[in-house]
């Protein structure tokens, strides 16, 4: 007998499913993407952290909060990473139809409340839209980003610039248990296309603008950032952090009173 997580809806039977959404109203979606993710991580990466954030998540919950965890979107919004081999993008318009679809099932069986897990920034705008939609269809939900969330850690714990493959990209991964090429790590901090006006990274120093780019505009190896300073220690600080604060949300989400 395999040991099967209680929260996997794809592991469930429709009666067995039926029966746990007699007793909660809370589905997570995880959403990722394929996408070249530098010399030293795979092109699953966001796919795999969204994954593995979305079961934590759940497992911390159970049985206390009953959560329901949907099979992952592997694939997100990633035009800007299409100039490097194997990156698979959706259209803006097939994330936001793919999302709105499956919350519009869920809510079909009794869900209220969702949770998409979210692991890829060019997804973050197809999401907004999809969930606003769903607002409107009458139900609950919100989008979270681990790297959002846990703003404070990353900055203490990680070397600028934040992102795409880089110190704390890699060293998550690292300690979620992706395949790491730790020899193929390579430091690419980003060309700057008008220098102090446009840089690639999350919590610049003002002032900085951003464009619409590819990522071919800031590097050539896919890396924006410094992967060979990662290690999976530092990135287990945030990843236990980023469950910790995502299961506290989630807890406050299953006590709210919808109208
Ligand atoms: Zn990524």
């Amino acid at each position: 007998m395999t040991d099967v997580k209680p929260f996997l809806l794809g592991k469930m039977t429709w009666q067995e499913a039926k029966a746990l959404l007699k007793k909660t109203d809370i589905a997570i979606i995880p959403v990722g993407s394929t996408e070249q993710h530098g010399p030293a991580l795979p092109l699953d990466t966001d796919a795999f952290q969204a994954e593995k954030f979305a079961h934590a998540v759940a497992e911390k919950l159970w049985p206390k909060v009953k959560t329901i965890v949907t099979p992952l979107m592997p694939y997100g919004v990633s035009p800007h990473h299409m100039p490097f081999s194997g990156t698979i993008t959706l259209r803006h318009e097939t994330l936001i139809d793919l999302i709105v679809d499956i919350g519009t099932s869920l809510a079909k069986h009794g869900v209220k409340k969702i949770v998409v897990m979210n692991s890829h920034g060019g997804n973050t705008a197809s999401l907004s839209i999809a969930l606003r939609k769903l607002h409107e269809a009458g139900i609950w939900c919100v989008q979270v980003a681990w790297w959002e969330i846990t703003a404070d850690l990353i900055k203490e714990n990680f070397n600028p610039p934040y992102f795409h493959a880089d110190d704390m990209e890699t060293s998550i991964a690292w300690a979620l248990g992706q395949r790491v090429l730790v020899d193929k790590r390579v430091d690419e901090p980003g060309r700057e296309p008008i220098p102090g006006f446009i840089r690639a990274t999350m919590f610049a120093k003002p002032p900085n603008f951003f464009p619409a780019f590819d990522m071919t505009d800031f590097t050539d190896s896919g890396t924006i950032g410094y992967s060979t300073r990662a290690d999976p220690e530092r990135g287990n600080r945030v990843v236990s952090a980023a469950i910790e604060r995502i299961a506290a949300f989630i807890e406050k989400v299953a006590s709210l009173k919808l109208k």
